[in-house]
């Protein structure tokens, strides 16, 4: 019972996944992924399948595939949102999600959103960020901002690329 919606998040990612690597870390980050409810991102615990924060039963959650509810939960006007859903994609390693997190770090104007997003960039990793991390640091204004894009640019630039590095 415990581990029915567990299992529900996992046939999910593994149903997204298309490599080896994919598999390997989501095996490792669906640990992470149970934790948060799929309403409102809310961290709960392991066992809950109503949720403690927004009451959404997990059972319950429509199909939607799970990292487009987290893209699309990056625009929720509750602010604690978008950065736990932000996170949640950096642990995923959604590729598919950056798009949608430099639009957010372009056009949100809640600090620590747009530090969430550079965070989950960064842990995406795809090398290919580091240049426009780059110019977002040069008319970046904020500390919070900037102290973000500083650390992701390190990260990215120390990382091995993470994207079809099995096939
Ligand atoms: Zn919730």
């Amino acid at each position: 019972m415990v581990h029915e919606h567990c299992s529900q998040a996992r046939r999910r990612l593994s149903a997204q996944s298309r490599t080896r690597y994919d598999l390997q870390v989501f095996a490792v980050e669906v640990e992470v992924v149970i934790t948060f409810c799929q309403a409102c991102w809310a961290e709960i615990p392991n066992q809950s399948i109503i949720c403690p924060n927004c009451g959404a039963d997990q059972s319950q959650i429509s199909a939607e595939p799970f990292v487009k509810k987290l893209i699309r939960a990056l625009h929720h006007p509750e602010p604690e949102t978008p950065i736990r859903a932000a996170y949640v994609l950096g642990q995923l390693k959604a590729v598919e999600a950056v798009p949608a997190l430099l639009v957010v770090v372009a056009e949100q104007s809640d600090q620590f959103i747009v530090a969430a997003c550079i965070d989950a960039l960064a842990e995406i990793g795809d090398p290919s960020l580091a240049s426009p991390l780059e110019q977002l640091l040069r008319s970046a204004s904020g500390l919070i901002v900037e102290d973000a894009l500083e650390k992701a640019l390190v990260k990215l630039r120390t990382q091995k690329p993470t994207i079809e590095e099995s096939s």
